[in-house]
């Protein structure tokens, strides 16, 4: 079965977890644009971040057979900065129309100010004009709250739920997305949040339907592995097959070909691995023998 994890920040991760990633089956990712655990203090290190997110990054996947596809914003943490946003909003529209953008995101609340709404509203809206979906990041702290105003947000805008994913849900707010229209995404944390047996659960009590897991891995504690161990999960607790196809591989498919900017017979097919490729006269390797094939 292939699988896909629809939200890992794969710049912060290494060359082993790609490897282990491909042979636990996972054929394709998205990597939102989020913070890079401290704030950025220039516009410039945004361009830089989406350049490589479209080029390097896209690049160093496809070194080991996974397909990399990204989405671009500014992120709630950072929307914090008045002269940030504007410098990022500026330049973004240009790198939303590159290859292998699917979509606007990571976007929402994380302190739930003023200045967050502003930047939201703004990337949903350039998301609208560039006809791609959005991806809305919900926050640690009061996060039924943040939920609320993010759906609020979305339908005050008038914008297509369908085109919405609603990221990092949780008992508490599975049930308001899933009334909402939009699609729920869950990120499955080694030992905090949400793990393998609360899904498995969530699953057996609501069904598939705009259910989406990610491994949300990044920086910080967490394990790019995620998406096959849950899937491992409801395999053991009796989940049918095609069910669990359609979590971890049907859905964030549908979802994120919305915008035509995914081609899903190109993801069916397996990737060719040519580790002889370089990207700008870089390649991955440090002397190995290059790997060629499939
Ligand atoms: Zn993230």
């Amino acid at each position: 079965m292939k699988l896909f994890d629809p939200h890992v920040h794969m710049t912060s991760r290494t060359t082993d977890d790609y490897a282990a990633m491909a042979a636990a089956g996972i054929a394709a990712v998205i990597e939102p644009a989020f913070w890079l655990g401290q704030p950025r203090t220039h516009v410039g290190s945004f361009e830089d971040y989406f350049l490589s997110l479209v080029g390097w990054e896209r690049f160093r996947a496809r070194q080991f057979g996974i397909r990399h596809f990204c989405t671009l914003a500014i992120n709630p943490k950072e929307a914090n900065d008045p002269a940030l946003v504007e410098g990022v909003l500026e330049l973004l529209p240009r790198y939303l129309e590159k290859d292998g953008v699917v979509g606007v995101g990571e976007i929402g609340y994380d302190d739930m100010t003023a200045a967050e709404e502003g930047a939201f509203e703004r990337q949903v809206v350039m998301a609208a004009k560039h006809d791609l979906i959005v991806l809305v990041h919900t926050p640690h702290r009061d996060k039924r709250r943040g939920t609320e105003r993010s759906l609020d947000l979305i339908r005050n805008l008038d914008f297509p739920v369908e085109r919405v994913l609603i990221d990092h849900n949780n008992e508490e707010t599975l049930p308001m997305v899933l009334d909402s229209g939009c699609w729920a995404g869950h990120s499955i944390y080694p030992n905090t949040k949400m793990d393998e047996a609360r899904m498995v659960t969530l699953v057996q009590r609501y069904g598939v339907e705009r259910i989406i897991i990610n491994s949300a891995a990044d920086w910080g504690v967490s394990d790019p592995l995620k998406v096959p161990k849950t899937a491992s999960a409801m395999r053991v607790a009796g989940i049918p097959e095609h069910d669990i196809e359609t979590i971890v591989w049907e859905n964030p498919i549908c979802f994120f070909s919305t915008g035509g900017r995914l081609d899903r017979s190109d993801l069916e097919s397996a990737a060719a691995v040519d580790q002889r490729e370089l990207w700008q006269g870089n390649s991955v390797l440090r002397g190995q023998e290059p790997r060629v094939g499939r």
